[in-house]
């Protein structure tokens, strides 16, 4: 008996498959031969039989040449920053799409010669906030920061509050990121108050300006005292108001989040936010305020260092003059709707054997913005043990195990995605 791994194909054999071949096309020849070479060795340990070589071949093959996948975030949290933050909306996609190849992102069409680059996000910003006198896009918000800082306060002071000197995440804090550029913190206050008068003492002809950091990814609370930009505004000194999720307007959803044209009618110089948090748009950093200073931060040396690529100037402005992205839909969906398809979800479900039912649950924004608010949600309840087939499905899904059960939410979960939430569901629990 001849040993049956001697007729595994071989690879050029197995590159000539007529879908190999395309995928090949497709995706590039390299990722097709790792992906022939694994499903080799499967044939090799004996997992599968040398015949069947092409097609594991065939159902390993990523769906694009990036190793990202497309999650189902199910988590609950709407700004989840480890699954990308804000989705983005199919407007910006289309954006994105279209700037991908050679773009007018610089350049004058009518009159052919260069122009300056991405101004019409710049002017849907600067619409979306008529209280700018004008407006900067950069890398994101920390990037925003730093401009501020290596623009405004090199070898000077910034003043700011003990209770605002914040971890955005993943060990990066604030307070390092302005002391890199060279500019000197300092501190005032307390952890839990700090008041106007200890503002007013550290001010001198050292300072730069005075930080507002909004918390917000913690929340501080009882014997607490924070001076709103209000205050501070009335001091010799301008206010960089860094308000953390980049709404621009006042959200009745989110009363306590500051938003970009309060802090600018409070009296703000500059305010910093991030484009891809509770703006739903890509990473970025938006800078708005005063004219005299953002044109001096846009002409900085080190601006070019942080400048956004013409597919976050795309997306940008779509999710600026498109329809509402996704994280306003999920922040607006209507709980009672969420229920419905929670039990539509889980009758299904159960009519294919998998142990489902309908659950009242609780959603976040998440470390975006809005700490400690509670969006009242709905959920499908699965066992537990499946939380990680279900992530390691296709698509992948993300849920939330809680007590013993893996909820999946569907307050972060688009409507249209309920059809593929369930093929997935299924299709691992079977
Ligand atoms: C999220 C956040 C940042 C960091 O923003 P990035 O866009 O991730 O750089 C800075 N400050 C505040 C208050 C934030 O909430």
């Amino acid at each position: 008996m001849t040993d049956p791994r001697r007729h595994i194909p071989r690879t050029d054999t197995l590159l000539a498959e007529p879908r190999l071949a395309k995928a090949a096309q497709q995706l590039g020849t390299d990722l097709v031969k790792e992906v022939i070479s694994a499903a080799q060795q499967c044939a090799r340990r004996g997992d599968i039989a040398p015949a069947e070589v092409a097609e594991r071949a065939l159902a390993m093959l990523p769906p694009t040449a990036s190793s990202l996948r497309s999650v189902l975030n199910a988590t609950g949290v709407v700004v989840h920053t480890n699954l990308g933050r804000a989705p983005l909306s199919a407007a910006a996609l289309d954006a994105v799409h279209a700037a991908g190849g050679s773009t007018d992102v610089e350049f004058d069409l009518a009159q052919g010669r260069r122009a300056a680059r991405g101004s019409g996000a710049l002017a849907a910003l600067a619409r979306a906030v008529p209280d700018a006198a004008d407006v900067h896009v950069v890398n994101n918000n920390a990037a925003a920061l730093l401009l501020c800082a290596l623009g405004l306060a090199r070898g000077r002071e910034i003043v700011i509050s003990r209770g605002e000197l914040v971890e955005i995440g993943d060990g990066f804090r604030i307070p390092d990121l302005l002391e890199g550029t060279g500019a000197r913190l300092r501190e005032v206050g307390a952890t839990n108050r700090t008041t106007v008068a200890d503002y007013a003492e550290a001010l001198g002809p050292d300072t730069a300006f005075v930080l507002k950091v909004h918390p917000s990814n913690f929340r501080v609370t009882g014997f607490t005292a924070q001076v709103p930009i209000t205050r501070l505004a009335a001091l010799d000194a301008p206010v960089v108001a860094d308000i953390g999720s980049g709404l621009l307007r006042p959200d009745p959803l989110l009363p306590d989040e500051p938003d970009a044209t309060t802090a600018l009618r409070e009296g703000a110089a500059l305010v910093t936010a991030s484009g891809d948090k509770l703006l739903g748009g890509p990473q970025a950093g938006l800078l708005l305020g005063d004219a005299a200073l953002v044109s001096r931060l846009r002409g900085h040396p080190c601006a070019r260092a942080l400048r956004v690529d013409k597919l976050t100037l795309a997306a940008l402005e779509a999710t600026l003059r498109g329809p509402a992205p996704p994280v306003r839909a999920a922040l607006e969906a209507d709980a009672g709707a969420l229920r419905g398809r929670a039990e539509e979800l889980s009758s299904a479900l159960r009519r294919r054997g998998v142990d489902a039912h309908a659950v009242h649950s609780v959603a976040a924004v998440g470390g975006g913005g809005a700490p400690g608010v509670e969006l009242p949600s709905a959920a499908v309840s699965v066992p537990a043990e499946h939380a990680a087939r279900l992530r390691r499905g296709q698509p992948p899904v993300v849920g939330r195990v809680e007590k013993g059960r893996c909820l999946l939410d569907l307050r972060t979960v688009d409507p249209d995605d309920d059809e593929r939430l369930l093929e997935a569901v299924s299709a691992c629990m079977s």
